[in-house]
């Protein structure tokens, strides 16, 4: 699968569209989700073109693997969860349900979010 340059992520990338951006360096850009899961709920995005996780663990070189995840704990911290805690999640293609082909990954804070990786059942 190739990189589609049209994704929402590359146009805030490319200033297509609008982002409030929380944090950015070299490597990665920093902005809230548009549909808060939590009290905190921040996408991380790396600025060079990945489509998901299995893009950018193999084909990121090793610096730009290390500042991505160093930028993912810095906008953790900077949001004050490093006390209280925090969750990473990347979803990667379809069972994970990923929604926008542009390698992300969501931090998510703020509140009690239960033992265990997936949401409680209702
Ligand atoms: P995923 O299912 O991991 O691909 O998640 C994509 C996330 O992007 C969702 O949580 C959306 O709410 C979020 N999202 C989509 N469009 C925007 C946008 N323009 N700005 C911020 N977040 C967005």
């Amino acid at each position: 699968m190739a990189y589609d340059v049209n994704n929402i992520f590359a146009k805030i990338l490319s200033g297509d569209i609008p982002c409030n951006p929380i944090f950015q360096d070299e490597w990665a850009l920093a902005f809230p989700d548009i549909s808060p899961q939590c009290p905190v709920h921040i996408l991380v995005i790396p600025k060079n073109a990945y489509i998901s996780m299995a893009d950018f663990s193999a084909k990121g070189s090793a610096e730009e693997v290390a500042g991505f995840f160093r930028a993912v704990g810095k906008v953790a911290k900077n949001a004050g969860l490093d006390e209280t805690g925090y969750r990473i999640i990347a979803n990667h293609g379809e069972d994970a349900h990923q929604e926008v082909a542009h390698f992300h990954v969501h931090v998510l804070g703020g509140k009690d979010m239960h033992r265990g990786i997936l949401p409680r059942p209702s």
